[in-house]
């Protein structure tokens, strides 16, 4: 890595630590603008469904860029790492918008340019860490408890983020777009299951990754969907007489 981009990199790294808790507050007061709190003022939309695809294939491509133009040769753990980020993200971006209800639905294209910067500096600051890194990870790593733990948090996250998705998904018919009450699994205990899912799968892979781009990105996820699970909860009490009252928000038991 040369100097200039050993700065950038840096920058980039410690800046998006210095940016999440900021972000955080900002999110507590201002939801971001789209799903159900899509609102006027946020400048053109395009299809939600085209949204999903274009703000998080670039995740799915610039990481495994990033490793091998700095690596050719992964090793066995970095191929894991790799691929856990490959189910997560061609998932989201290939099947999960295609699954979407309602066609019609439109989210701000100013969203989607900030998920395309977020994940193209994301998947930059982990590819590449993880690139020129590739030998310190031998096939020791895989007997190492960060590792161990991290798998297997990570697979947890993923199954709990993906079934809360596919309970919502199949709470409206095709061309439904209203609101229900989600019930049964983890939706007795918290509103977004799904973001817990999202909170516990990326905690996951920075323990078994044990980098500080991973601890990043893993604090940018609570970050960002913390407060937008506290808006949802907020969201379904206004909304819904008949709302859970012991239901949290996104920890169960907790908050
Ligand atoms: P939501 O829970 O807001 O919505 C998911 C889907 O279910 C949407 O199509 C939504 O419709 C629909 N839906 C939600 N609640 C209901 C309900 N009560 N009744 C009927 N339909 C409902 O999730 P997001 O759209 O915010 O996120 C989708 C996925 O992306 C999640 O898995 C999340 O974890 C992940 N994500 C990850 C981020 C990260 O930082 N890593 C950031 C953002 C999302 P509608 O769109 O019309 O509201």
């Amino acid at each position: 890595m040369s100097d200039t981009e050993h700065t950038l990199y840096n920058i980039l790294l410690i800046g998006g630590f210095i940016a999440a808790p900021i972000t955080f507050l900002i999110l507590l007061r201002i939801p971001a603008p789209y799903g159900r709190h899509v609102r006027e003022g946020w400048g053109p939309e395009m299809p939600r469904r085209w949204g999903w695809v274009v703000m998080e294939l670039p995740a799915a491509i610039v990481l495994p860029l990033c490793v091998f133009l700095s690596q050719p040769e992964a090793s066995a753990p970095v191929w894991i790492f790799i691929a856990a980020w490959e189910l997560h993200y061609l998932h989201r971006s290939l099947i999960f918008p295609f699954r979407l209800r309602d066609k019609r639905k439109r989210n701000p294209i100013l969203v989607v340019l900030m998920a395309i910067g977020f994940n193209v500096i994301n998947g930059y600051l982990n590819g590449r860490y993880l690139g020129l890194k590739a030998g310190d990870y031998t096939q020791a790593w895989f007997a190492d408890p960060r590792f161990v733990i991290g798998a297997l948090l990570f697979v947890a996250g993923f199954a709990i983020n993906w079934h809360a998705d596919h309970m919502l998904l199949r709470l409206r018919r095709e061309t439904e777009t209203g609101y229900k009450i989600p019930r049964g699994g983890l939706y007795r205990r918290v509103s977004c299951p799904n973001y817990f899912g999202e909170i516990v799968e990326w905690t996951g892979w920075a323990l078994m990754v044990w980098s500080w781009p991973g601890l990043l990105f893993a604090v940018w996820t609570a970050a960002n969907l913390i407060p937008r699970a506290r808006t949802h909860h907020a969201w379904y009490r206004a909304h819904f007489t008949d709302y859970p009252p012991d239901r949290k928000a996104v920890v169960p038991f907790l908050y």
